[in-house]
């Protein structure tokens, strides 16, 4: 600790990411990463503005991608913000869409960067417990609040919230922000773009580092309202003017634009889900229904933490929380074939 550290600062709990350590040799199934790669277009598309417009800034607006998602989406341009990352897109809803002063609510089981933004702007966290199931219970996000946020699927756990409750969520909180973070939507959930016409209060954010192979591109988005979106441009414009960089732009434009690519590689992961969840279970697994491109699971006669440090001696890295209640869960990114028959052989050997 610095002498000019301000109290500020010494208070901050940052959010601590998923281990990045150098790939050769190992299976990198820790941070949910597409095994598959982007699409060939993207690399193209970046190779081609390579060049000596490096030299001016990129649009200050991203109008360029911003009207690609509109397009795919079937919205208004005006309804769409982009950012550095889903998580600078959610930063900014943290920053000037929820209520200061008034609880914010999210699952008590959740993506963890959810507190550390509480922390960063001072607002007041309030968790919900999940159910038994971890599913999340509508009823819980009825009492006053300043916002509402959760991850659809859920992060770790992959389970999914169906478009009727996410509704009624909305519904019954018509002066609050209700944010839906759709990291994972791509692997077998239904995205609730098609609500935000009709609420004004719903706002929903998506990434391209997820089902479009992109996370080392930075790219997140929100779909909402004009006078959502309005507000985020502000606070982004007051921060920085240029979201997003040049390479970013075009590579986000070619990943939406090649949809067959992105069906291809979206349906080989749901394939790879499920058919390791079902090798999970004929090990003695239990595994949570997800629609994510992972597996939340724990075997009743094996500790999670020495299975996760087994299968490190194994060069298999997997993701495991010291939180209560999922203590003995592992979280699996689905990994390609070669990268999940290592798994499942590691996993043999610790049996
Ligand atoms: N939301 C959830 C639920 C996530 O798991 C992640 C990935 N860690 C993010 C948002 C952020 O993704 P990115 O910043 O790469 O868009």
């Amino acid at each position: 600790m610095s002498r000019f550290w301000s109290p500020f600062v010494k208070d901050l709990v940052p959010y601590v990411p998923g281990e990045q350590p150098k790939v050769e040799n190992l299976v990198k199934l820790n941070t949910n990463e597409n095994p598959y790669g982007p699409s060939p277009k993207v690399i193209e598309a970046i190779r081609a503005e390579l060049n000596d417009s490096l030299r001016l800034y990129p649009a200050p607006n991203a109008d360029a991608l911003k009207a690609t998602i509109a397009d795919y989406y079937g919205v208004d341009t005006t309804q769409v913000f982009v950012g550095n990352g889903s998580d600078e897109v959610l930063a900014h809803i943290f920053h000037g869409l929820f209520q200061h002063g008034r609880p914010l609510l999210f699952p008590d089981i959740t993506y963890s960067f959810y507190p550390v933004y509480c922390g960063l702007y001072g607002i007041e966290p309030k968790p919900q417990a999940l159910a038994e199931d971890f599913s999340l219970r509508v009823e819980d996000y009825r009492q006053p609040n300043g916002g509402i946020i959760f991850p659809n699927p859920n992060a770790p756990t992959g389970v999914l919230l169906g478009l009727e409750q996410i509704e009624q969520i909305v519904q019954a909180n018509p002066d609050s922000v209700v944010v839906v973070d759709e990291a994972y939507v791509d692997f077998g959930g239904e995205t609730a773009i098609s609500l935000v016409e009709r609420y004004d209060n719903l706002l929903v954010t998506q990434t391209l580092s997820k089902s479009r192979s992109l996370a080392g591109l930075r790219v997140g988005l929100a779909v909402g309202h004009p006078d959502l979106i309005e507000a985020l441009e502000r606070i982004k414009n007051s921060f920085n003017s240029y979201p997003l960089d040049r390479l970013a732009i075009v590579g986000a434009v070619a990943a939406f634009e090649d949809h067959d690519w992105f069906d291809h590689t979206r349906k080989a992961v749901i394939a790879s889900r499920d058919k390791l969840t079902a090798e999970l279970q004929g090990m003695g697994f239990e595994v949570l229904p997800s629609a994510a491109n992972f597996v939340f699971t724990r075997h009743p006669q094996h500790d999670a933490a020495l299975l996760a440090h087994g299968l490190r001696e194994h060069r298999v890295i997997v993701r495991h929380f010291k939180l209560p209640r999922i203590e003995q869960f592992l979280r699996i990114t689905i990994g390609n074939e070669a990268q999940n028959k290592a798994l499942v052989a590691a996993l043999k050997l610790l049996l």
